[in-house]
């Protein structure tokens, strides 16, 4: 009988890698990305909802059936959209789903693959001219062989393009308005791959001036708003040029899910909590985005709400005054908010932060 699985050194070097990316918000943050292991048949992957911060003090590692699920996507079977039935219940004591992207590792040959939403990635994968940006930055990485793939659905959508589209050799993909996916052969490879991507697509950002705290604890004073859990996230209304890239329109899926569709843009704390943006859920918006002062985040709002705040400021704060940007549809904004796989990530969301997590560091 093989050894069990949390004691297989490539299983133990992927919850470090995934810990790791998950620690570093300028690599992924919240619930967002998933890392895989495809052993024995079995296909490991991080649960849907759970943070990869979290990997190496938690099972977050749910077995998926790798040829069964294979088989499900070869033949059209809806089942194949959240893999749930594929996963070896015996093997997944936590009874977490698989990740929603289940099917986008699935379809991957390589025996290692870590998917983030990598700040630096994003930065340029939402311009009109991504592509060629990004050819310029990945020309020099020998072993780099990648794909651009346009905006899809996270899941089925996504991982039909892939198989389609990736031939065995490619083992980067960029994908447009989400992430990046790095593959290989081991963990130490793709660690390797990923960091060394991640460097080559880096761009400067710009800095903001520092928020007067105490004008912003003023204006939120008596209301049901509270300051962001990092400050770096005052950046997008104090960077004149991060703010109108910012109110343009949602840039990719997370945003969407926890921050909801755009920002509010308001003058004060009142006027933002009263804004109803088209496309949102009901209540006050978790994020209110004040010109000038700073941002200010409902009390309701959760940790993945305020990892979603510093992101959306680390991405703009990258993309150059003037660029042309590519941004989500309000249908593509509809099909990622009424989605049942994403209403349960939504709702694993809201139950941790109940249980007083930490927001992500
Ligand atoms: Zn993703």
């Amino acid at each position: 009988m093989s050894q069990p699985i949390d004691k297989d050194p490539e299983f133990i070097a992927l919850r470090a890698l995934s810990s790791a990316l998950g620690r570093d918000p300028s690599r992924t943050q919240a619930a967002g990305g998933n890392t895989s292991l495809k052993h024995d048949g079995v296909l490991w992957i991080k649960a849907s909802g759970t943070w990869l911060a979290h990997a190496e003090e938690r099972d977050i590692m749910v077995p998926v059936d790798l040829n069964g699920l294979l088989d499900a996507l070869a033949a059209d079977d809806p089942r194949a959209e959240t893999a749930a039935s594929f996963v070896d219940e015996a093997r997944n004591p936590v009874r977490l789903r698989p990740s929603i992207e289940t099917s986008v590792h699935a379809v991957i040959p390589h025996a290692v693959v870590a998917h983030i939403h990598c700040v630096e990635t994003i930065a340029l994968a939402v311009r009109a001219d991504g592509e060629a940006l990004i050819a310029e930055r990945l020309g020099s990485l020998g072993d780099v062989a990648w794909i651009y793939v346009s905006y899809l659905r996270p899941g089925l959508p996504l991982s039909k393009v892939i198989a389609a589209r990736s031939a065995p050799s490619v083992n980067v993909i960029i994908l447009a308005n989400h992430g990046l996916v790095v593959a290989g052969a081991t963990v130490m490879e793709v660690a390797d791959r990923l960091d060394r991507v991640c460097h080559a697509l880096a761009s400067p950002a710009r800095s903001a001036p520092s928020p007067d705290l105490s004008r912003l604890a003023q204006a939120i004073e008596g209301s049901d708003y509270r300051l962001p859990a990092d400050a770096a996230a005052h950046g997008l209304a104090l960077d004149s040029a991060s703010l109108s890239l910012a109110r343009g329109g949602s840039l990719y899926p997370d945003h969407v899910i926890f921050l909801g569709p755009g920002i509010v843009v308001a003058p004060n704390v009142d006027a933002g909590a009263a804004a109803r943006p088209a496309g949102a859920r009901d209540g006050p918006p978790p994020m209110v985005t004040i010109p000038g002062l700073g941002i200010v985040m409902h009390r309701s709002a959760t940790n993945a709400a305020d990892a979603l705040a510093r992101c959306l400021a680390d991405v703009v704060s990258r993309i150059p005054p003037g660029a042309e940007i590519v941004r989500l549809t309000p249908l593509q904004e509809y099909e990622l908010t009424h989605w049942e796989a994403e209403k349960y990530r939504q709702a694993l969301d809201a139950r941790t932060s109940k249980q007083g997590e930490a927001p992500a560091p």
